[in-house]
């Protein structure tokens, strides 16, 4: 059969395909707070309580009302009995009698009646009563109910990646579960005849799968939930039957390798005897540059290339805005502007993503190894410099574009 002729589809543009194609996720699922750490909101989750639930206060001290102590100066003080004595967790009692202070302790309710709190550094007390020598701003040292959180105010909008934050907020709210999409299932299945398994030595002309492990490892981060195949073989029909049946199962498919055009790349022919409509065959940048995909029935299938960096970048640029869509999240990446600590010898005139490390806001780019088929340099990388088409060699101090990994 002969194969489909590539193109060059604009990366954004292969994206806007893929998601296209793609059903919305509709599987939610109600789930303990400390698991949902990295999940995705379904839905809006908002305060239901008042943060803090009630006037309480900032520092260990005393309340009291401040028209109490107006009068007080260093020549004039003011002593005032300690009516009652109240620490975290006490229930605060009724209103404070005028002309009395509370011992009180971080964290305590603040009486009705009290407007403030002084430090007990600025106070001498017998435990009886309790001496002032300066007055007080009324609301001092009062962490008033809602000043935080007030009730009604969303947390967590749909669509929101929960971290760390989102966990304390929603356990402060009492909140014990979270209603989350359901983690997407995606399929990985190297191809090419010399992969062989980990268990048996390497004979020749052999080598051993980094692409999938890696990339299976790479959805697993993203919070989905991968199937890492046995490699499939260079073989039209084989690959045709196993994607079929892969596609009807789960809603992304990944393949790397034999989609180039080389004799025994047959990844396009198969894609289409499986019965899948093609989306886009060729994107405009390196590596990777022969990615295909193609859709079925709502799900979609994402060939990329078997050269290891360029299996990961195309991952990066084509395969997670997939994964996150199909967790109902933003699957846009994320791009900051940087300049660069180092050069890059050779010009670019189809647009390039070259693996970098981001820190302190400088690109550092690996001395070296800057082949698509190499995962060497790859380690420690943080990021992909977004290199436009038509640019020329990079010199330390360019400013370039980074997308997140
Ligand atoms: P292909 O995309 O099939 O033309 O393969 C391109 C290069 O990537 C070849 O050198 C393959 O041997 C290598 N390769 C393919 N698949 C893998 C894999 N799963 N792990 C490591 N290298 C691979
Ligand atoms: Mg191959």
């Amino acid at each position: 059969m002969p194969q489909k002729k590539r193109g060059k589809t604009p990366v954004e543009e292969a994206v806007a395909r893929i998601l296209n194609a793609l059903d919305v996720p509709e599987k939610t699922e109600e789930i303990p707070l400390l698991q949902a750490l990295g999940r995705v909101a379904a839905g809006d989750v908002c305060a239901r309580v008042a943060q803090p639930p009630f006037d309480r206060s900032a520092l260990d001290g005393y309340a009291l009302r401040a028209a109490d102590i107006a009068a007080a100066g260093p020549e004039t003080p003011v002593t005032l009995p300690v009516s009652r004595y109240l620490c975290a967790g006490s229930d605060p009692g009724g209103p404070l009698a005028p002309g009395t202070a509370a011992r009180i302790m971080t964290g305590a309710p603040v009486p009705a009646g009290a407007d403030c709190v002084l430090r007990q550094e600025d106070t001498e007390s017998d435990g009886q009563t309790v001496t002032f020598h300066a007055p007080v701003e009324a609301r001092a040292n009062v962490c008033f109910a809602g000043e935080d959180i007030a009730p009604g105010k969303c947390l967590v909008p749909a669509g929101t990646r929960l971290d760390e934050v989102s966990l304390g907020l929603l356990a402060g709210q009492g909140v014990q579960t979270v209603t989350v999409y359901a983690k997407p299932r995606a399929a990985l299945m190297p191809t090419g005849d010399e992969l062989c398994s980990p268990e048996t030595p390497l004979r020749p002309g052999k080598i051993y799968d980094s692409n999938g492990p890696m990339l299976a490892a790479r959805m697993l981060r993203l919070g989905a939930e991968p199937t890492l195949l046995a490699a499939g073989p260079d073989d039209p029909a084989a690959l045709a039957g196993k994607l079929a049946r892969l596609l009807a199962e789960y809603p992304l498919v990944i393949t790397t390798g034999g989609v180039s055009v080389g004799d025994r790349d047959y990844l396009p022919q198969a894609a289409e005897e499986a019965g899948a409509k093609l989306l886009f065959y060729g994107i405009d940048a390196k590596p990777g540059t022969p990615a295909l995909a193609a859709g079925k029935d709502g799900h979609v299938l994402l060939c990329l290339s078997g050269n290891p960096f360029a299996s990961f970048a195309t991952f990066e640029l084509l395969a997670r805005p997939a994964l996150a869509k199909l967790q109902g999240a933003d699957p846009a990446p994320v791009r900051v502007r940087a300049a660069l600590a180092n050069g890059f010898g050779k010009p670019s005139p189809l647009r390039r993503f070259v693996r970098a490390t981001l820190m302190g806001g400088v690109v550092t780019l690996p001395k070296g190894g800057h082949f698509s088929g190499g995962i060497g340099a790859l380690a420690g990388c943080n990021c992909l410099v977004d290199v436009p088409a038509g640019s020329r060699a990079l010199n330390a101090g360019d400013e370039v574009e980074v997308i997140l990994l």
